[in-house]
């Protein structure tokens, strides 16, 4: 792991440049850029066999950083009031999207960051192409957003219960064998659009592995704190879990792009996948290469007549 690195060099001591030098090697290992060739099965769940418990301060400690590090990224991304990133979490149940979020942006302004849900459609939004929620969603400029599901559930809940599709109210014509790629390709479109309209979009799928999920299903139910966690209808979903399996591995494939990578970031160890989603985070906004806004010289000299104005102040 990082670790070793990690250890000569005190994170304390470390520059931002350093950090995010560091942050951008860490997750490029689970970057997909572009996805022809890419294999869901050959992704890894667990973190790398060299990354044991003793690890955990070591990790606690690169996610204060790391965090430190996108919170000073987020404000300058703010005042450029330019570029805006969209991150889209999408994920298995229990995979633990919830608590990634939580952790990783709980150092960030609130101001500059929304995060919105997306859980099955109501009518007033089947009544709409399925991008209409989530274009009304989008971060302004300036802002990150994150979805927590997305529009990528309509080539994942959608195509595995027919019944979605039923209900979405779509023109029997326009439903054929190719309804999935068409999707797909649509989606490719959109996020080349926002891109271009500065809107930077990042996907993680948090890849958890059945066993693992089953395990925190348990905890779920044999924990009462934990037990308003538990949905009876995610046990009949991971009935499903092959045919999920080839939906991501399709979408993975069909819309990893250079400017949208997908991460598939290991997700059976939740502090290691919430370092691996930071970091992530803070490759895509240190791609944006953001500046703090430049004043023009005559705008520099009207600031040091305003500070006269003041210091003449009676
Ligand atoms: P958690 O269980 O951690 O609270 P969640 O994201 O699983 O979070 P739920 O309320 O349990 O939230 O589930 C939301 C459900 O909505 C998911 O099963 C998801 O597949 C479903 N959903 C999301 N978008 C669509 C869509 N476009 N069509 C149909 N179902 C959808
Ligand atoms: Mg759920």
């Amino acid at each position: 792991m990082m670790n070793k690195k990690l250890t000569e060099t005190r994170l304390k001591e470390m520059s931002d440049l350093e950090l995010i030098r560091r942050a951008k090697q860490f997750c490029r290992k689970y970057e997909v850029r572009d996805g022809a060739d890419f294999e869901l099965k050959k992704a890894v769940t667990k973190p790398p066999k060299d990354f044991s418990k003793e690890d955990l301060p070591l990790v606690k400690e690169a996610l204060e950083q790391g965090k430190s590090a996108l919170s000073k990224l987020q404000e300058v991304l703010y005042a450029q009031d330019k570029w805006s990133l969209l991150v889209i979490f999408q994920a298995m149940d229990a995979a633990g999207k919830d608590s990634s979020i939580k952790h990783v942006l709980s150092g960030i302004n609130p101001q500059g960051c929304q995060v919105t849900s997306f859980k099955a459609p109501n009518s007033e939004e089947l009544d709409h192409d399925f991008l209409w929620r989530c274009n009304k969603a989008l971060p302004e400029r300036g802002r990150i957003g994150i979805f927590n599901r997305s529009y990528y559930e309509e080539v994942l809940v959608v195509r595995i219960h027919p019944e979605f599709l039923e209900k979405q109210k779509l023109p029997q014509s326009l439903i054929t064998e190719h309804i999935w790629e068409e999707r797909l390709e649509d989606i490719r479109h959109y996020e080349k659009y926002l891109n271009r309209n500065g809107t930077k979009v990042l996907k993680i799928f948090l890849n958890v592995s059945k066993e693992v999920q089953k395990k925190r299903f348990i905890e779920r139910i044999e924990e009462k704190e934990k037990n308003w966690k538990f949905n009876s209808g995610d046990i009949e979903e991971r009935k499903h879990w092959e045919e999920y399996m080839s939906a991501y591995q399709e979408a993975i494939r069909a819309t990893s792009t250079l400017d949208s990578p997908w991460y598939v970031i290991p997700a059976d160890n939740k502090s290691y996948a919430r370092i691996a989603v930071a970091s992530a985070i803070i490759k895509a906004l240190d791609e944006m290469k953001l500046k703090l806004p430049k004043l023009s010289n005559s705008e520099q000299e009207k600031l040091q007549d305003y500070k006269k104005i003041l210091l003449e102040e009676k």
